[in-house]
């Protein structure tokens, strides 16, 4: 393993020091004295060493066999099993989630590591027959090329690997731009393919800033694709980058989801959904429960069983079993979301939270309380914009109509849930909800690795990842004509 002091990035199957001198620190969020390790700076020039080494790497893995490119998924798997707990520990240091929940973004690292690997024996095209005779047709999927990654730090493993894994088993070579909120997470992933023998150059890693390692990868003409997930404000920028380099993308960004909780719901089962959506990983999940659209039958009750739940919630470092909600990511994200809290108490009703707590050992980090809002208009700034915080907002319907409206009246379209005994309720949100992902009775997290996981509207640009979909990301289409008639045959009835 690593040490945890400083490190370099890794091109060409070798750890290689940056050009510059610079460097910056990954701090832990809930003890921000504590530097986890010092990472560089890197430049165009070593984004362009990366990309070089991808190119020469890319015609040897991708004659590779799939099903042999597979096998470095299965190894890099158990290899991520062996560590699992070292990984979830090392996780929350960096980037504060809760242990249990750091474990579960491990395994999700695992489970798509062997859902890809799967993907080595099938990677299926398709037969049909040909218009003419003695004549065979076929499809097959080839990999696109050269593949930029670039990843937030809300799931510092699991969103890498939803990436990097279907990239490698479809033949791809890759340039990998960690968040630099998470570069030892990032490193240590890297570290376990390196372990189990992926040759060199077939996957690299870069460290630095957004603006400059990571446009100067989405700005490289030999990249093809860009897979991206993080804010719509630079998944914008991706994609005007890309129509100047004429690249693919693949984007994954922001959210505003809700649940619905109508008259029949059971009650203690939708807090208990928007107490895990709302305030798991402190709020910072693209499918986070930010909205609660609750029946006005209903939520006063439902109002004092939520508050009741969310006054409970013990704020901690996420390494203490004690602690339910750990810190936010770093104090600039912290003061962001504070803004957003004073918003929302000239707009709407605090009824828990809503400050910044830095009282005895929380004083060492960034730490929000968890946040309930009351009486929410469905057009309040909170109800609106991503906050990416533990802060969640009811906002009372009159009937199942007006929540269907009110769901679908924000600009993105991720994850929404309902929780209803009604059968039919239940199919009429599933057919009228526009987002990519509905849950019936659960909350609005909770992806499985075999499923397609995207959103509509300013969510995305209609990728999905993981599933059967991924492979539609990380793949070209080629057809094969072979004609077997000795003569030459004209399609179109041409003589
Ligand atoms: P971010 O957009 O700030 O950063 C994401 C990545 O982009 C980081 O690696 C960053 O270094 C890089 N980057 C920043 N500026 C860049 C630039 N100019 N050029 C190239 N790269 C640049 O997002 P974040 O704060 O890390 O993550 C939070 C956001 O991610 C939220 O909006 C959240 O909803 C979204 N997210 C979406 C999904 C999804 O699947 N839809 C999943 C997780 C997070």
């Amino acid at each position: 393993m690593l040490s945890t002091q400083t490190h370099k990035n890794y091109i060409d199957g070798k750890w290689a020091e940056p050009k510059g001198a610079k460097t910056f620190e990954s701090r832990n969020p809930a003890h921000q004295t504590e530097v986890v390790g010092v990472f560089p700076r890197s430049s165009a020039v070593d984004v362009d060493a990366a990309v070089q080494a991808a190119k020469k790497a890319f015609r040897g893995w991708r004659l590779t066999p799939a099903p042999v490119r597979a096998e470095f998924l299965y190894k890099v798997a158990e290899l991520i099993k062996t560590h699992k707990e070292e990984l979830a520990q090392l996780m929350t240091r960096e980037m504060g989630k809760v242990l249990k929940e750091a474990r579960g973004d491990v395994q999700e690292a695992i489970d798509l590591a062997l859902y890809a690997a799967g993907e080595g024996r099938r990677l299926f095209g398709q037969t049909t027959p040909s218009e003419l005779p003695k004549k065979f047709a076929m499809s097959l999927r080839m990999p696109v090329g050269i593949v930029g990654i670039v990843t937030p730090w809300n799931f510092p493993m699991a969103i890498p690997m939803w990436k990097i894994a279907p990239s490698l088993v479809c033949g791809n070579t890759i340039v990998f731009k960690p968040a630099s909120d998470t570069p030892l997470c990032a490193a240590k992933l890297v570290e376990l393919f390196i372990e189990a023998g992926l040759p060199a150059g077939v996957l690299n890693l870069i460290h630095g800033s957004g603006e400059e390692a990571g446009n100067a990868l989405l700005r490289h003409p030999d990249v093809q694709l860009i897979s991206f997930t993080g804010s719509v404000a630079v998944g914008q920028e991706v994609a005007r980058a890309a129509a100047d380099t004429k690249k693919r993308t693949a984007l994954e960004l922001g959210g505003k989801n809700c649940i619905l909780v109508m008259d029949d719901a059971d009650l203690d089962l939708a807090v208990d959904g928007a107490i895990w959506g709302a305030f798991g990983t402190s709020g910072q999940r693209c499918t986070a429960s930010s909205r609660l659209i609750v029946h006005k039958k209903i939520v006063k009750e439902y109002t004092e069983k939520l508050l009741a739940r969310a006054k409970e919630l013990r704020l901690g470092d996420g390494l203490l079993q004690t602690t339910d909600v750990g810190p936010v990511i770093n104090s600039s994200r912290l003061k962001k979301i504070d803004e957003y809290i004073q918003i929302g108490k000239k707009e709407a009703t605090l009824l828990t939270g809503g400050k910044i707590n830095a009282e005895g050992p929380l004083q060492e980090g960034c730490f929000y309380e968890p946040t309930l809002f009351g009486d929410v208009k469905p057009n309040a700034v909170i109800a609106q914009e991503e906050i990416f915080g533990p802060v969640t907002a009811i906002i009372p319907v009159e009937n199942l109509e007006e929540a269907l409206n009110v769901a679908n009246g924000v600009r993105y379209g991720l994850s929404s849930a309902i929780y209803t005994r009604d059968v039919n309720r239940a199919f009429h949100a599933i057919e009228d909800l526009y987002t990519g992902i509905v849950y019936i009775n659960s909350s609005t997290i909770g992806a499985e690795v075999h499923l397609p996981f995207g959103g509509t509207r300013d969510t995305g640009n209609g990728h999905r990842e993981a599933g059967q979909t991924m492979l539609d990301t990380y793949t070209e289409w080629k057809t094969v004509y072979i004609d077997y008639s000795g003569k030459l045959q004209k399609a179109q009835g041409i003589d």
